[in-house]
């Protein structure tokens, strides 16, 4: 617990990270009960990373608030208030945690920055992974009280990402993608990312869709199979098993997705593919200076509007060269502060 006594000087700051995760494979089983699918996927954590700091003073009551939470130096368009799920993890927190701490010891005001830097509703899991991270810093400040098992608990009840990213790496989630099972291997991956801004269809909207266009015929995409590849670690076999299952909805209902898809399949990589509902694209490289190489041509047909370009004058895209993790959320205790 927590010193209270003034003589026992302590940091009230914790700092954590919070990885984007790729869906190195999507696909759809089923239907499971409650209205949700049945998912198998595959999915990697990525060294794009979300700051978050947590600054704790003591209070009459526990209250948590959202100081402010940037994208690139900007205001993210992103609710600061009890929707965010920072605040949805924190509370959920304290109501667990009645039966293992007093609940004066609980009182709290936790003040929140966030610096964003995973794409905001892009497929990645930005709001997933903030949601791990503020249980990993709270269960931190109150003494471990609660075991790994237990924030895994909690964080499924906060969205069937979350998880995944209290320990990240790779692994496959079955069921509604919670079920998860890690996945050993020594393969390092490159990628270049590739986020399109001012996209518009939410995942519940992806999901619509998908049992809209429900083709019985479309090819198994099996995170088995992709896990098997990794441990072989031949990238071109690896890439072979990459896919997602929303991909043909996702791309007839948004062309300009499909044209970034298909000219970064032209300009190199592996494989390109949507990670969860995208729009968020990824290409899978051999190293780094590959996927320099693939951001730098990309942004040049981008400005000289060539290879078709010029037909999407408003595209905005944002790209980053990132690597495989193999950790979800990290924790620092900064004592300087
Ligand atoms: P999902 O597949 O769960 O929709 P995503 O990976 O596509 O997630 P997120 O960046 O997690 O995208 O954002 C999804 C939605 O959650 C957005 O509409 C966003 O406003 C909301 N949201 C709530 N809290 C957060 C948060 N801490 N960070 C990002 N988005 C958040």
């Amino acid at each position: 617990m927590p010193p209270l006594s003034q003589s026992t000087p302590r940091t009230n700051i914790l700092k954590a990270r919070s990885p984007g995760k790729l869906n190195l494979t999507f696909d759809i089983l089923g239907d499971l009960p409650g209205g949700y699918h049945e998912v198998e996927t595959l999915m990697q954590t990525v060294d794009i990373q979300d700051n978050l700091t947590f600054a704790f003073s003591r209070a009459d009551n526990f209250s948590l608030e959202i100081k402010s939470i940037e994208f690139a130096g900007r205001a993210a368009d992103v609710p600061v208030d009890q929707n965010n799920l920072i605040a949805k993890a924190a509370n959920l927190f304290i109501q667990n945690i009645g039966n293992k701490v007093d609940r004066p010891e609980t009182n709290y005001r936790i003040s929140v920055q966030l610096r964003k830097c995973v794409p905001v509703a892009g497929g990645m899991g930005g709001g997933s992974g903030n949601a791990a991270a503020t249980l990993v810093a709270m269960n931190s400040w109150f003494d471990s009280c609660f075991s790994n098992q237990e924030l895994m608990d909690m964080a499924a009840k906060l969205g069937a990402d979350v998880p995944f990213f209290i320990n990240g790496g790779t692994q496959i989630g079955t069921e509604r993608g919670d079920v998860l099972t890690s996945v050993e291997h020594k393969t390092d991956l490159s990628f270049l990312i590739v986020g399109p801004k001012l996209f518009g269809m939410s995942t519940p909207e992806v999901y619509r869709a998908y049992d809209e266009d429900k083709n019985d015929n479309s090819q198994r995409i099996s995170a088995y199979a992709g896990a098997e590849a990794l441990k072989s670690g031949n990238s071109a076999n690896i890439a072979q098993t990459f896919g997602n299952a929303f991909e043909a909805c996702v791309y007839s209902r948004k062309p300009e997705l499909k044209f970034i898809a298909n000219r970064l399949k032209k300009i190199g990589g592996y494989c390109t593919r949507l990670t969860g509902s995208g729009p968020t694209l990824y290409v899978l490289t051999k190293d780094t200076a590959e996927s320099e190489s693939i951001q730098k041509s990309l942004s040049d047909e981008l400005i000289s509007g060539i290879n078709g370009w010029s037909d999407w004058p408003d595209l905005e895209i944002t790209s980053f060269v990132a690597s495989s993790t193999n950790h979800g959320v990290t924790l620092d205790v900064d004592p300087e502060l």
